[in-house]
Protein backbone atom coordinates (compact mmCIF):
# COMPACT_ATOMS: atom_id res chain seq x y z
CA UNK A 1 0.00 0.00 0.00
CA UNK A 2 1.33 3.66 -0.66
CA UNK A 3 1.92 5.71 2.27
CA UNK A 4 -0.02 9.24 3.00
CA UNK A 5 1.50 11.73 0.36
CA UNK A 6 1.11 15.41 0.77
CA UNK A 7 -0.64 16.72 -2.56
CA UNK A 8 -1.27 20.02 -3.60
CA UNK A 9 -4.76 20.27 -6.05
CA UNK A 10 -4.94 23.52 -8.18
CA UNK A 11 -8.44 25.03 -8.29
CA UNK A 12 -11.53 24.33 -6.62
CA UNK A 13 -13.54 23.96 -9.47
CA UNK A 14 -15.48 20.56 -9.73
CA UNK A 15 -12.56 18.93 -11.40
CA UNK A 16 -10.18 19.77 -8.28
CA UNK A 17 -12.81 19.25 -5.68
CA UNK A 18 -13.22 15.60 -7.31
CA UNK A 19 -9.63 15.01 -7.33
CA UNK A 20 -9.12 16.23 -3.67
CA UNK A 21 -11.86 14.65 -2.51
CA UNK A 22 -10.77 11.23 -3.85
CA UNK A 23 -7.23 11.61 -2.64
CA UNK A 24 -8.71 12.71 0.64
CA UNK A 25 -10.34 9.12 0.50
CA UNK A 26 -7.47 7.35 -0.16
CA UNK A 27 -4.99 8.85 3.17
CA UNK A 28 -3.35 11.91 1.65
CA UNK A 29 -2.66 15.19 2.92
CA UNK A 30 -4.54 17.27 0.49
CA UNK A 31 -4.16 21.20 -0.03
CA UNK A 32 -6.42 22.59 -2.27
CA UNK A 33 -5.39 26.21 -3.96
CA UNK A 34 -8.31 28.26 -4.85
CA UNK A 35 -6.97 31.73 -6.82
CA UNK A 36 -11.49 32.97 -6.12
CA UNK A 37 -12.28 33.91 -2.84
CA UNK A 38 -15.12 31.22 -3.28
CA UNK A 39 -15.43 27.60 -4.46
CA UNK A 40 -17.11 26.51 -7.39
CA UNK A 41 -14.97 27.70 -10.64
CA UNK A 42 -17.90 28.29 -13.49
CA UNK A 43 -20.07 27.04 -11.07
CA UNK A 44 -19.99 29.73 -8.68
CA UNK A 45 -22.92 31.31 -7.21
CA UNK A 46 -23.19 34.67 -6.50
CA UNK A 47 -26.06 36.69 -4.37
CA UNK A 48 -27.70 38.43 -7.64
CA UNK A 49 -30.08 41.02 -5.67
CA UNK A 50 -31.05 38.25 -3.40
CA UNK A 51 -31.10 35.56 -5.35
CA UNK A 52 -28.30 32.81 -4.90
CA UNK A 53 -27.69 32.00 -8.24
CA UNK A 54 -24.91 30.46 -10.47
CA UNK A 55 -23.10 32.99 -12.68
CA UNK A 56 -23.14 30.56 -15.65
CA UNK A 57 -26.46 28.35 -16.16
CA UNK A 58 -26.45 24.91 -15.54
CA UNK A 59 -28.79 21.94 -16.33
CA UNK A 60 -28.01 18.53 -15.87
CA UNK A 61 -28.93 16.05 -18.90
CA UNK A 62 -29.92 11.84 -18.67
CA UNK A 63 -26.56 10.53 -19.53
CA UNK A 64 -24.60 12.65 -16.58
CA UNK A 65 -23.95 9.50 -14.25
CA UNK A 66 -20.92 10.82 -12.73
CA UNK A 67 -23.29 13.38 -11.00
CA UNK A 68 -26.24 11.03 -9.94
CA UNK A 69 -23.67 8.52 -8.86
CA UNK A 70 -22.18 11.43 -6.50
CA UNK A 71 -25.35 13.27 -5.59
CA UNK A 72 -26.27 9.35 -4.31
CA UNK A 73 -23.21 9.30 -2.15
CA UNK A 74 -23.69 12.47 -0.89
CA UNK A 75 -27.55 11.88 -0.01
CA UNK A 76 -28.57 14.79 -2.29
CA UNK A 77 -30.44 12.53 -5.11
CA UNK A 78 -33.82 13.94 -4.13
CA UNK A 79 -32.21 17.60 -5.03
CA UNK A 80 -32.46 16.83 -8.76
CA UNK A 81 -35.44 17.74 -10.52
CA UNK A 82 -36.11 17.10 -14.06
CA UNK A 83 -38.79 19.14 -16.30
CA UNK A 84 -40.27 19.00 -19.42
CA UNK A 85 -38.47 22.02 -20.67
CA UNK A 86 -39.23 24.45 -24.58
CA UNK A 87 -37.15 25.55 -26.75
CA UNK A 88 -37.34 28.18 -29.49
CA UNK A 89 -35.70 29.20 -32.17
CA UNK A 90 -35.66 33.29 -33.22
CA UNK A 91 -35.14 33.63 -37.13
CA UNK A 92 -35.01 36.42 -38.91
CA UNK A 93 -37.74 38.35 -37.25
CA UNK A 94 -40.20 35.68 -36.17
CA UNK A 95 -39.69 33.80 -32.38
CA UNK A 96 -40.78 29.86 -33.60
CA UNK A 97 -41.00 26.74 -31.36
CA UNK A 98 -38.30 24.49 -31.32
CA UNK A 99 -37.06 20.81 -30.49
CA UNK A 100 -39.75 18.40 -31.42
CA UNK A 101 -41.21 16.94 -35.20
CA UNK A 102 -43.61 19.54 -35.29
CA UNK A 103 -41.69 22.23 -34.92
CA UNK A 104 -39.29 21.28 -37.58
CA UNK A 105 -42.33 20.79 -39.84
CA UNK A 106 -43.81 24.10 -39.11
CA UNK A 107 -40.22 25.96 -39.55
CA UNK A 108 -40.20 28.35 -42.35
CA UNK A 109 -36.55 28.89 -43.10
CA UNK A 110 -36.26 25.14 -44.15
CA UNK A 111 -37.90 23.10 -47.10
CA UNK A 112 -38.79 19.98 -46.64
CA UNK A 113 -35.98 18.13 -48.17
CA UNK A 114 -33.76 19.89 -45.38
CA UNK A 115 -36.04 19.34 -42.68
CA UNK A 116 -35.65 15.17 -43.79
CA UNK A 117 -32.48 15.54 -43.74
CA UNK A 118 -31.98 17.82 -40.15
CA UNK A 119 -34.31 15.18 -38.85
CA UNK A 120 -31.82 12.14 -39.96
CA UNK A 121 -28.71 13.88 -38.78
CA UNK A 122 -29.85 14.19 -34.98
CA UNK A 123 -31.44 10.45 -34.94
CA UNK A 124 -27.72 9.01 -36.55
CA UNK A 125 -25.85 11.47 -33.72
CA UNK A 126 -27.67 10.32 -31.44
CA UNK A 127 -27.06 6.62 -32.44
CA UNK A 128 -23.09 6.60 -32.33
CA UNK A 129 -21.15 4.76 -29.79
CA UNK A 130 -17.60 5.43 -31.28
CA UNK A 131 -16.51 9.09 -32.40
CA UNK A 132 -13.38 8.51 -32.96
CA UNK A 133 -13.66 8.06 -37.03
CA UNK A 134 -15.85 11.59 -36.36
CA UNK A 135 -12.45 13.47 -34.80
CA UNK A 136 -10.72 13.08 -38.50
CA UNK A 137 -13.39 16.29 -39.98
CA UNK A 138 -14.56 19.54 -39.05
CA UNK A 139 -18.14 19.87 -37.93
CA UNK A 140 -18.91 22.36 -40.44
CA UNK A 141 -18.01 19.92 -43.12
CA UNK A 142 -19.91 17.34 -41.69
CA UNK A 143 -23.31 19.74 -41.01
CA UNK A 144 -22.71 20.47 -44.70
CA UNK A 145 -23.08 17.10 -46.24
CA UNK A 146 -25.60 16.02 -43.58
CA UNK A 147 -27.35 18.69 -44.15
CA UNK A 148 -26.71 20.44 -46.86
CA UNK A 149 -25.47 24.28 -46.95
CA UNK A 150 -28.44 26.20 -46.82
CA UNK A 151 -29.92 24.18 -43.74
CA UNK A 152 -25.81 24.50 -42.23
CA UNK A 153 -26.36 28.57 -42.85
CA UNK A 154 -29.80 28.66 -40.99
CA UNK A 155 -29.43 26.58 -38.24
CA UNK A 156 -25.51 26.28 -37.33
CA UNK A 157 -23.67 29.23 -38.90
CA UNK A 158 -24.99 31.91 -36.45
CA UNK A 159 -24.37 29.38 -33.41
CA UNK A 160 -20.37 28.90 -34.25
CA UNK A 161 -19.87 32.35 -34.98
CA UNK A 162 -20.89 33.77 -32.46
CA UNK A 163 -19.63 31.60 -30.27
CA UNK A 164 -16.23 30.91 -32.18
CA UNK A 165 -15.34 33.68 -34.27
CA UNK A 166 -12.11 32.91 -36.55
CA UNK A 167 -12.30 29.28 -34.99
CA UNK A 168 -15.76 28.51 -36.43
CA UNK A 169 -14.70 26.19 -38.77
CA UNK A 170 -12.36 24.67 -36.64
CA UNK A 171 -14.63 22.59 -34.74
CA UNK A 172 -14.45 18.53 -34.80
CA UNK A 173 -17.47 16.91 -36.15
CA UNK A 174 -17.03 14.61 -32.54
CA UNK A 175 -16.78 17.00 -30.36
CA UNK A 176 -20.16 18.47 -31.76
CA UNK A 177 -22.10 15.00 -32.12
CA UNK A 178 -21.70 14.43 -28.38
CA UNK A 179 -23.14 17.50 -27.81
CA UNK A 180 -26.21 16.73 -29.59
CA UNK A 181 -26.20 13.18 -28.29
CA UNK A 182 -25.77 14.44 -24.54
CA UNK A 183 -28.85 16.65 -25.00
CA UNK A 184 -30.67 14.33 -27.49
CA UNK A 185 -30.65 11.32 -25.17
CA UNK A 186 -32.01 13.45 -22.39
CA UNK A 187 -35.06 13.57 -23.66
CA UNK A 188 -38.50 11.99 -22.45
CA UNK A 189 -39.51 10.83 -25.95
CA UNK A 190 -39.24 12.51 -29.79
CA UNK A 191 -42.07 14.81 -29.12
CA UNK A 192 -40.24 16.27 -25.18
CA UNK A 193 -37.09 17.62 -24.14
CA UNK A 194 -36.37 17.37 -20.46
CA UNK A 195 -33.54 18.56 -18.68
CA UNK A 196 -32.59 18.79 -14.85
CA UNK A 197 -31.40 20.95 -12.31
CA UNK A 198 -30.43 20.90 -9.00
CA UNK A 199 -32.43 22.23 -6.43
CA UNK A 200 -29.95 25.10 -4.59
CA UNK A 201 -27.82 25.09 -7.33
CA UNK A 202 -24.63 22.82 -8.92
CA UNK A 203 -23.29 24.99 -5.33
CA UNK A 204 -25.16 22.31 -3.29
CA UNK A 205 -22.70 19.60 -4.72
CA UNK A 206 -19.76 21.17 -5.07
CA UNK A 207 -20.34 22.78 -1.20
CA UNK A 208 -21.02 18.89 0.03
CA UNK A 209 -17.92 17.72 -1.68
CA UNK A 210 -15.95 20.37 -0.16
CA UNK A 211 -17.42 19.84 3.22
CA UNK A 212 -16.04 16.03 2.82
CA UNK A 213 -12.96 17.23 1.98
CA UNK A 214 -12.47 18.47 5.35
CA UNK A 215 -14.41 16.23 7.41
CA UNK A 216 -11.19 13.76 5.94
CA UNK A 217 -8.65 16.37 7.00
CA UNK A 218 -7.97 18.27 3.49
CA UNK A 219 -7.58 21.66 3.09
CA UNK A 220 -9.02 24.57 0.68
CA UNK A 221 -7.20 27.70 0.65
CA UNK A 222 -9.10 30.44 -0.44
CA UNK A 223 -7.89 33.78 -2.47
CA UNK A 224 -5.05 31.52 -2.50
CA UNK A 225 -3.21 31.54 -6.34
CA UNK A 226 -0.70 29.52 -7.12
CA UNK A 227 2.11 31.69 -9.19
CA UNK A 228 4.78 28.88 -9.46
CA UNK A 229 4.96 25.31 -9.05
CA UNK A 230 8.55 24.49 -7.95
CA UNK A 231 10.49 21.66 -9.19
CA UNK A 232 14.08 21.30 -7.79
CA UNK A 233 16.36 18.50 -8.88
CA UNK A 234 16.78 15.11 -7.43
CA UNK A 235 19.47 12.79 -6.17
CA UNK A 236 20.04 12.20 -9.81
CA UNK A 237 19.89 15.76 -10.94
CA UNK A 238 16.51 15.01 -12.35
CA UNK A 239 13.97 17.89 -11.88
CA UNK A 240 10.84 17.16 -10.11
CA UNK A 241 7.97 18.90 -8.91
CA UNK A 242 8.94 20.00 -4.99
CA UNK A 243 6.08 22.24 -4.20
CA UNK A 244 4.48 25.11 -5.06
CA UNK A 245 4.06 29.53 -4.13
CA UNK A 246 1.56 31.35 -3.06
CA UNK A 247 1.77 35.22 -1.99
CA UNK A 248 5.19 34.65 -2.72
CA UNK A 249 5.97 31.93 0.04
CA UNK A 250 7.14 28.17 -1.09
CA UNK A 251 4.78 25.15 0.14
CA UNK A 252 6.51 21.78 -0.18
CA UNK A 253 4.30 19.36 -1.55
CA UNK A 254 5.01 15.68 -3.01
CA UNK A 255 2.81 15.72 -6.11
CA UNK A 256 0.76 18.61 -7.35
CA UNK A 257 -2.14 18.14 -9.80
CA UNK A 258 -3.44 20.97 -11.41
CA UNK A 259 -7.40 21.84 -12.75
CA UNK A 260 -7.22 25.07 -13.56
CA UNK A 261 -7.17 26.45 -17.57
CA UNK A 262 -4.24 24.60 -19.16
CA UNK A 263 -2.66 28.16 -20.81
CA UNK A 264 -2.29 29.46 -17.12
CA UNK A 265 -0.59 26.38 -16.44
CA UNK A 266 2.21 26.72 -18.98
CA UNK A 267 2.47 30.38 -17.32
CA UNK A 268 3.54 28.38 -14.10
CA UNK A 269 5.89 25.81 -14.68
CA UNK A 270 9.27 27.11 -15.07
CA UNK A 271 10.64 23.45 -15.81
CA UNK A 272 7.30 22.27 -18.01
CA UNK A 273 9.01 20.19 -20.39
CA UNK A 274 9.20 22.15 -23.93
CA UNK A 275 6.83 19.58 -25.82
CA UNK A 276 4.04 20.07 -23.18
CA UNK A 277 4.78 23.81 -23.41
CA UNK A 278 4.21 23.78 -26.85
CA UNK A 279 0.98 21.14 -26.98
CA UNK A 280 -0.52 23.60 -24.54
CA UNK A 281 0.58 26.67 -26.44
CA UNK A 282 -1.36 25.17 -29.82
CA UNK A 283 -4.58 24.72 -28.38
CA UNK A 284 -7.32 27.73 -28.63
CA UNK A 285 -9.88 28.87 -26.43
CA UNK A 286 -12.79 31.11 -26.04
CA UNK A 287 -13.77 33.48 -23.35
CA UNK A 288 -17.34 34.55 -21.75
CA UNK A 289 -19.50 37.34 -20.84
CA UNK A 290 -21.66 36.20 -19.61
CA UNK A 291 -25.11 38.69 -18.98
CA UNK A 292 -27.67 37.85 -16.19
CA UNK A 293 -30.82 39.76 -16.22
CA UNK A 294 -33.97 39.89 -13.60
CA UNK A 295 -37.03 40.18 -15.03
CA UNK A 296 -40.77 41.41 -13.50
CA UNK A 297 -42.00 39.09 -15.50
CA UNK A 298 -41.27 35.49 -18.27
CA UNK A 299 -39.96 36.92 -21.59
CA UNK A 300 -40.95 33.64 -23.60
CA UNK A 301 -41.90 29.87 -22.35
CA UNK A 302 -38.92 28.73 -23.52
CA UNK A 303 -35.30 26.90 -21.37
CA UNK A 304 -33.53 27.87 -24.72
CA UNK A 305 -33.83 30.10 -27.55
CA UNK A 306 -31.47 29.94 -30.67
CA UNK A 307 -30.88 33.00 -32.60
CA UNK A 308 -30.27 33.75 -36.09
CA UNK A 309 -30.99 37.35 -37.10
CA UNK A 310 -28.41 39.64 -38.30
CA UNK A 311 -29.26 42.33 -36.13
CA UNK A 312 -28.23 40.16 -33.03
CA UNK A 313 -25.07 38.96 -32.19
CA UNK A 314 -25.55 36.77 -29.42
CA UNK A 315 -26.37 33.38 -30.37
CA UNK A 316 -29.35 32.61 -27.73
CA UNK A 317 -30.78 33.61 -24.75
CA UNK A 318 -31.38 30.93 -21.71
CA UNK A 319 -34.14 32.06 -19.46
CA UNK A 320 -33.13 29.74 -16.84
CA UNK A 321 -36.16 30.33 -14.46
CA UNK A 322 -37.75 28.32 -17.22
CA UNK A 323 -35.88 25.44 -15.95
CA UNK A 324 -35.46 26.28 -12.43
CA UNK A 325 -38.33 28.24 -11.17
CA UNK A 326 -35.99 30.84 -8.25
CA UNK A 327 -39.97 33.06 -7.79
CA UNK A 328 -38.03 35.63 -9.98
CA UNK A 329 -37.68 35.60 -14.24
CA UNK A 330 -34.06 35.15 -14.72
CA UNK A 331 -32.07 35.25 -18.18
CA UNK A 332 -29.05 34.85 -19.36
CA UNK A 333 -27.37 36.20 -22.35
CA UNK A 334 -23.52 34.37 -23.10
CA UNK A 335 -21.38 36.81 -25.22
CA UNK A 336 -18.32 34.23 -26.37
CA UNK A 337 -15.88 35.37 -28.22
CA UNK A 338 -11.77 34.90 -28.70
CA UNK A 339 -9.84 36.98 -26.08
CA UNK A 340 -8.44 39.55 -28.46
CA UNK A 341 -11.45 40.58 -29.93
CA UNK A 342 -12.39 44.05 -29.77
CA UNK A 343 -15.76 43.47 -28.14
CA UNK A 344 -14.17 41.42 -24.80
CA UNK A 345 -12.87 44.02 -22.66
CA UNK A 346 -15.95 46.24 -22.76
CA UNK A 347 -17.60 46.97 -19.57
CA UNK A 348 -20.19 45.10 -18.54
CA UNK A 349 -22.91 47.84 -18.82
CA UNK A 350 -22.25 47.38 -23.05
CA UNK A 351 -23.09 43.90 -23.12
CA UNK A 352 -26.45 44.54 -20.54
CA UNK A 353 -27.39 47.14 -22.97
CA UNK A 354 -27.05 44.96 -26.03
CA UNK A 355 -28.97 42.19 -24.63
CA UNK A 356 -31.62 44.38 -23.60
CA UNK A 357 -31.53 46.02 -27.04
CA UNK A 358 -31.54 42.19 -29.05
CA UNK A 359 -34.61 41.41 -26.86
CA UNK A 360 -36.11 44.88 -27.76
CA UNK A 361 -35.80 43.06 -31.35
CA UNK A 362 -37.28 39.67 -30.58
CA UNK A 363 -39.96 41.32 -29.15
CA UNK A 364 -41.00 44.48 -29.78
CA UNK A 365 -43.95 44.81 -27.66
CA UNK A 366 -41.45 44.08 -24.76
CA UNK A 367 -40.10 47.16 -22.64
CA UNK A 368 -36.82 47.71 -21.14
CA UNK A 369 -38.59 48.53 -18.07
CA UNK A 370 -39.17 45.38 -17.30
CA UNK A 371 -35.56 44.13 -16.04
CA UNK A 372 -35.23 44.86 -12.73
CA UNK A 373 -31.86 43.74 -12.31
CA UNK A 374 -28.59 42.72 -14.04
CA UNK A 375 -25.49 42.05 -14.14
CA UNK A 376 -22.26 39.74 -15.53
CA UNK A 377 -19.49 37.67 -15.25
CA UNK A 378 -16.34 37.76 -17.43
CA UNK A 379 -14.40 34.19 -17.27
CA UNK A 380 -11.24 34.17 -19.25
CA UNK A 381 -10.90 30.46 -20.69
CA UNK A 382 -14.37 29.48 -20.67
CA UNK A 383 -14.40 26.38 -23.89
CA UNK A 384 -11.61 25.24 -25.84
CA UNK A 385 -11.33 24.90 -29.41
CA UNK A 386 -11.51 21.45 -29.57
CA UNK A 387 -10.14 21.10 -33.12
CA UNK A 388 -10.50 17.60 -35.49
CA UNK A 389 -7.19 15.77 -33.92
CA UNK A 390 -7.83 17.05 -30.72
CA UNK A 391 -6.80 13.92 -28.82
CA UNK A 392 -3.58 13.72 -30.32
CA UNK A 393 -2.89 17.41 -29.48
CA UNK A 394 -3.27 17.03 -25.79
CA UNK A 395 -0.58 17.44 -23.34
CA UNK A 396 -0.55 13.98 -21.35
CA UNK A 397 -2.29 14.21 -17.64
CA UNK A 398 0.55 12.79 -16.32
CA UNK A 399 3.66 15.38 -17.09
CA UNK A 400 6.83 13.93 -18.09
CA UNK A 401 7.80 16.43 -14.69
CA UNK A 402 7.85 13.85 -12.16
CA UNK A 403 5.04 14.88 -9.91
CA UNK A 404 3.03 16.96 -12.01
CA UNK A 405 -0.34 16.17 -13.38
CA UNK A 406 -2.43 18.59 -15.29
CA UNK A 407 -5.72 18.58 -16.79
CA UNK A 408 -8.76 20.79 -17.58
CA UNK A 409 -12.02 20.65 -19.24
CA UNK A 410 -10.64 19.88 -22.81
CA UNK A 411 -9.20 16.41 -21.29
CA UNK A 412 -12.45 14.78 -21.99
CA UNK A 413 -12.79 15.48 -25.45
CA UNK A 414 -14.67 14.51 -27.15
CA UNK A 415 -17.00 15.26 -23.95
CA UNK A 416 -18.33 18.81 -24.13
CA UNK A 417 -17.09 20.82 -20.43
CA UNK A 418 -19.79 19.86 -18.32
CA UNK A 419 -19.53 19.50 -14.52
CA UNK A 420 -20.53 15.50 -14.50
CA UNK A 421 -16.92 15.53 -16.73
CA UNK A 422 -14.76 17.42 -14.99
CA UNK A 423 -15.79 15.48 -11.87
CA UNK A 424 -15.17 12.04 -13.75
CA UNK A 425 -12.14 12.97 -15.02
CA UNK A 426 -11.36 14.29 -11.40
CA UNK A 427 -11.45 10.57 -10.27
CA UNK A 428 -9.11 9.62 -12.84
CA UNK A 429 -6.50 11.97 -12.61
CA UNK A 430 -6.53 11.24 -8.48
CA UNK A 431 -6.01 7.89 -9.68
CA UNK A 432 -2.85 8.39 -11.57
CA UNK A 433 -1.18 10.86 -9.24
CA UNK A 434 -1.90 7.36 -6.96
CA UNK A 435 -0.54 4.85 -9.46
CA UNK A 436 2.34 6.78 -10.04
CA UNK A 437 3.76 6.60 -6.46
CA UNK A 438 2.92 2.80 -6.34
CA UNK A 439 5.03 2.48 -9.57
CA UNK A 440 7.93 4.67 -7.91
CA UNK A 441 7.89 2.52 -4.49
C1 LIG B 1 -21.61 29.85 -19.78
C2 LIG B 1 -21.36 28.43 -19.31
C3 LIG B 1 -22.41 27.52 -19.34
C4 LIG B 1 -22.21 26.20 -18.91
N1 LIG B 1 -23.27 25.34 -18.91
C5 LIG B 1 -23.12 24.11 -18.40
C6 LIG B 1 -24.24 23.23 -18.24
O1 LIG B 1 -25.37 23.59 -18.57
N2 LIG B 1 -24.02 22.00 -17.72
C7 LIG B 1 -22.80 21.58 -17.32
O2 LIG B 1 -22.66 20.46 -16.80
N3 LIG B 1 -21.71 22.37 -17.48
C8 LIG B 1 -21.85 23.63 -18.00
N4 LIG B 1 -20.77 24.46 -18.09
C9 LIG B 1 -19.43 23.91 -17.88
C10 LIG B 1 -19.03 23.68 -16.41
O3 LIG B 1 -19.26 24.86 -15.67
C11 LIG B 1 -17.56 23.31 -16.41
O4 LIG B 1 -17.34 22.20 -17.24
C12 LIG B 1 -17.02 22.95 -15.04
O5 LIG B 1 -17.42 23.87 -14.06
C13 LIG B 1 -15.51 22.91 -15.13
O6 LIG B 1 -14.99 22.62 -13.88
P1 LIG B 1 -13.43 22.53 -13.68
O7 LIG B 1 -13.17 22.30 -12.24
O8 LIG B 1 -12.87 21.57 -14.64
O9 LIG B 1 -12.86 23.97 -14.13
P2 LIG B 1 -13.19 25.43 -13.57
O10 LIG B 1 -14.59 25.51 -13.14
O11 LIG B 1 -12.70 26.36 -14.62
O12 LIG B 1 -12.27 25.55 -12.28
C14 LIG B 1 -10.93 25.96 -12.33
C15 LIG B 1 -10.62 26.70 -11.04
O13 LIG B 1 -9.22 27.03 -11.02
C16 LIG B 1 -9.08 28.30 -10.39
N5 LIG B 1 -7.76 28.85 -10.72
C17 LIG B 1 -7.34 29.37 -11.90
N6 LIG B 1 -6.04 29.76 -11.80
C18 LIG B 1 -5.64 29.47 -10.53
C19 LIG B 1 -4.41 29.61 -9.81
N7 LIG B 1 -3.31 30.14 -10.39
N8 LIG B 1 -4.35 29.20 -8.53
C20 LIG B 1 -5.45 28.65 -7.92
N9 LIG B 1 -6.64 28.49 -8.55
C21 LIG B 1 -6.73 28.89 -9.83
C22 LIG B 1 -10.27 29.08 -10.94
O14 LIG B 1 -10.53 30.21 -10.13
C23 LIG B 1 -11.37 28.02 -10.89
O15 LIG B 1 -12.05 28.05 -9.66
C24 LIG B 1 -20.93 25.78 -18.48
C25 LIG B 1 -19.89 26.72 -18.46
C26 LIG B 1 -20.09 28.03 -18.86
C27 LIG B 1 -18.96 29.01 -18.82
Amino acid sequence: MSSPRKVAVIGAGPMGLAVAYELARSGDSVTVFERDARIGGMTAAVDFGGVQIERYYHFVCGPDETTFAWLRDFGLADRLKWVDTHMGFYFRGQLYDWGHPLALLRFPGLNLVEKARYALHVMRAKGVRDWRPYDAFSATEWLQRSIGQHAYDVMWKPLFHYKFYEHQDSLSAAWLGTRIQRVARSRKSIFQERLGYLEGGSEVLIAAVARRIGELGGRIALAAAVQEIVSTPDAQGRERVSGVRVAGELQPFDQVVSTIPLPYVARLVPALPARERQQIEAIRNVGVVCVLLKLKRPFTRNFWTNINDPRIEIPGLIEYSNLNPLGATIVYAPFYMPQGHPKYQRPFPEFVQETIAAMQVMRPDWDPSEVVDSMASRYEFAQTVCSPGFHEALPPMRSALPGLFLADTSHYYPEDRSINESMRLGQQLAGLARAARTLQE
